[in-house]
């Protein structure tokens, strides 16, 4: 019955397909283009990147697509991620809003990002690969691969941006532990790493050298293959899981949310949420808001333009249609690691451009203030990313309050902040400083 604090399914009651929001966009997505020839690129010219499996969730128009039985199996043990009432949170703000979140901290890595690696390394193997390589900054998505490819038995391959791989060394050792092998990048493995290193034997490395070094060992290697944690379709289409078991655990409650808000890096976890409330939102014609949160220094969706470009600094990826900050963007060192990224999901930036949702850019030390609220409250020490979304959710429950209304208020609790501590205590220290993206400089990566 209603008023529960905690909505938990049983595994029975999982999702057994994922949603693919294709279809139902409201135009066709632009195709990508090769990244050196700019002509269009077909399934093939993906293939030394991925398996065909994915290459076809990519582009598919079929609106439910079967979760693998295998992927089921290990989903479960995890999964059904909780749906919690805040009710401290509404406490504490005095607000008449009901405050609902979707926890996806659960996981081994402690964030989202698992819903993709897993299918991502299962569709690797049933296609042979035995090796995967992919990047990461501060090691949220090196740390969901290991221990997906730990799982399937393939090995990973992680090029960990530098500054990272030195001054946080703790998801470097959860990569290892899940048994990835984790190198510094640049490094002297790679074309692109020496070419660095050659001109600058200090570089403290960058998401985009790191891409570069990751992308040319799968095109070098047939028995390897690239990774990535977000902003692709298929990725989208894997967290699809979210927003399922939320529909499911706000049936229980006996709740509609008048507004869905999650924060926006790549937009994979805020599209996993979204995009199955935006279906239902059409099939039952509800009035529901999205709401997209991204950080002030690198705001995509509400300063970026909305065109071709290409998905990483190297140019070595497919140019796509997107919300974008220019591909040679640097933001800002803000804390929110996985927010600093110069595009957005081409399937999410659409829905944007055509007004089905909208999206809003916050300083991080009012993200911080949230941050302490909610772990006060809540019992949660929230991932700096999934801050925002925190921060997002208290203003509208504060406007509730003002005007006197009820409000259902849905966000996705994207992660935990275990290993972002550093964050906070210089949040505590009132050390954190607030960048404007006209003051985005380059500063070292996350
Ligand atoms: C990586 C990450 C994000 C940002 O990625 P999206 O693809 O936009 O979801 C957000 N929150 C957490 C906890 C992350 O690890």
């Amino acid at each position: 019955m209603p008023d529960r604090t905690k909505y938990v399914l049983d595994e029975r009651e999982m999702p057994t397909a994922w949603y693919n929001v294709s279809p139902d966009l409201p135009k066709p997505l632009d195709p990508p283009l090769h990244p050196v020839t700019s002509e269009p690129m077909g399934p093939e010219d993906l293939a030394p990147l991925f398996p065909m499996g994915l290459i076809a969730q990519e582009v598919s128009q079929e609106r439910y697509i079967d979760i693998p039985g295998e992927v089921l199996e290990i989903y479960k043990t995890y999964r059904p991620s909780p749906l919690v009432r805040a009710k401290n949170l509404e406490k504490a703000l005095d607000t008449p809003a009901k405050i609902y979140f979707k926890y996806e901290g659960v996981s081994a890595a402690g964030s989202h990002k698992p819903n993709t690696a897993y299918a991502q390394a299962y569709y690797n193997k049933v296609e042979g690969t035995n090796k995967i390589s992919t990047e990461t900054g501060a090691g949220q998505w090196g740390s969901a691969l290991a221990i997906a490819c730990q799982h399937f038995d393939i090995e990973c391959k992680v090029y960990m941006v530098r500054v990272s791989y030195e001054q946080k060394p703790y998801r470097r050792i959860l990569m290892e532990t899940y048994g990835a092998s984790v190198t510094p990048s640049p490094s002297m493995e790679t074309d692109a790493g020496k070419a660095v290193l050659a001109d600058n034997p200090d570089s403290l490395g960058s998401l985009g050298i790191a891409i570069s070094e990751a992308v040319e060992v799968a095109l070098k290697n047939e028995d390897t293959h690239y990774s990535l944690g977000s902003v692709l379709n298929f990725v989208c289409l894997h967290q699809t899981v979210i927003g399922q078991e939320a529909i499911t655990q706000m049936g229980v409650a006996e709740a509609e949310p008048d507004v869905v808000i999650g924060c926006v890096g790549g937009g994979s976890n805020f599209s996993g949420l979204a995009f199955p409330y935006y279906h239902r939102k059409k099939e039952e014609g509800l009035s529901t808001r999205f709401l997209a949160v991204e950080p002030k220094a690198c705001p995509t969706l509400t300063a970026g333009d909305y065109r071709y470009d290409w998905g990483d600094e190297a140019k070595m990826a497919p140019q796509v249609v997107m919300y974008t900050l220019g591909h040679d963007f640097v933001p800002a060192g803000i804390h929110a690691g996985g927010l600093r990224y110069h595009g957005d999901a081409p399937m999410l930036s659409l829905l944007v451009k055509e007004g089905e949702i909208d999206a809003v850019a916050l300083h991080q030390t009012e993200v911080f203030e949230g941050a302490v609220l909610f772990a006060q409250n809540e019992g949660i020490l929230p991932a700096p990313e999934a801050a925002h979304a925190i921060q997002a959710a208290i203003t509208e429950a504060l406007d509730a309050k003002e005007k006197g209304e009820e409000r259902t208020i849905l966000f996705g609790l994207s992660g935990h902040g275990h290993f972002d501590l550093g964050a906070y205590d210089a949040y505590l220290k009132g050390e954190l400083v607030d960048y404007d993206y006209a003051a985005g400089s380059r500063v070292e990566e996350e």
